[in-house]
């Protein structure tokens, strides 16, 4: 049995059509507008927010006279007044990986702005078992023993079957599918595995702070506390009013305007 330790991969994100964006801003009369965002995604909020009032300069809308200028404060606005649709339009990519079936499970709860894809234990037979000991069991090395001896018991159980069912010899894919099904159902809720989660950053502000709360569990406290590590330094205006507790050795993100 191996120990798990949960990793979080940030795949994908999205980019801007420098082409397209030019010829809208031609368009709508501001073709010289600039800004400072220090990422595709969160220039990409400040256009999406700016069309709502053609807010790119002054007099686009005769009823502006006067703009917020620079993509921090105007984020910090969006957020303080909880105008949190903009948020909605640029989409991060992660992969979560030796993550256990506990963490995925809790995971896929959140449906608004989510996207998932997750690796299927009835196509990827498992062999060794990895797992994920919370912290609470290290304590104790009798519950680390209980622990460490039943996940090495299942792997065995899976060999076992596996062996009985002459499952590396089998020629049919689809036979071979209906029997790695059929074993899973013997592996522990604990086994570590992998998803492709991607989100909207409303979406993943909601995550972050739902999911790092001290009420939530370890380890999907250690994964979006990690999340929010590298969101932080990527994405440090639309992720700008958090403040951190540490909290059982992990951070409790909590940010100023909840629910945008
Ligand atoms: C500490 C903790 C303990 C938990 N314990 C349990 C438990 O014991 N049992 C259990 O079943 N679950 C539990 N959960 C899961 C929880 O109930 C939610 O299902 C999960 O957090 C998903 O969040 P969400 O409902 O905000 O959904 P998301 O999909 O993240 O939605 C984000 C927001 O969009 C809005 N929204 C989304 N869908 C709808 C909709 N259909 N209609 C209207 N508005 C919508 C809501 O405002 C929602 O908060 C727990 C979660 C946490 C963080």
């Amino acid at each position: 049995m191996m120990r798990a330790e949960p990793k979080v991969f940030l795949v994908g994100e999205t980019r801007i059509v420098e082409e397209g964006l030019s010829a809208y801003l031609a368009y709508v009369g501001a073709p010289n507008w600039k800004t400072d965002a220090p990422s595709d995604s969160e220039r990409l909020c400040e256009v999406f927010g700016r069309l709502c009032y053609r807010s790119f300069e002054p007099g686009l809308n005769p009823n502006v006279t006067r703009v917020r200028e620079g993509n921090r404060p105007y984020l910090e606005n969006i957020l303080a007044s909880g105008h949190g649709s903009v948020l909605e339009h640029p989409v991060l990519n992660f992969i979560f990986a030796d993550v256990s079936r506990v963490f995925t499970h809790e995971l896929v709860r959140h449906r608004a702005g989510t996207a998932i894809s997750q690796e299927s234990l009835r196509y990827v037979r498992l062999e060794k078992l990895s797992a994920y000991i919370p912290t609470e069991i290290h304590e104790d090395e009798r519950a680390m023993n209980i622990f460490v001896r039943t996940i090495e018991q299942l792997e065995e159980v899976q060999e076992t079957l596996a062996e009985l069912y002459g499952i590396a010899a089998e020629k049919q894919f689809d036979r071979k599918k209906k029997l790695t099904s059929a074993f899973r159902r013997l592996a522990p809720i604990g086994v570590a595995t992998t998803i492709g989660w991607s989100c909207n950053f409303r979406a993943l502000r909601h995550v972050i702070e739902a999911r790092t709360d001290p009420h939530a569990e370890e380890e999907i406290r250690l994964v979006f506390g990690r999340v929010y590590e590298i969101v932080r330094e990527r994405y440090p205006n639309v992720m700008s009013d958090y403040e951190i507790e540490m909290v059982d050795g992990l951070p409790w993100v909590r940010p100023l305007h909840r629910k945008v």
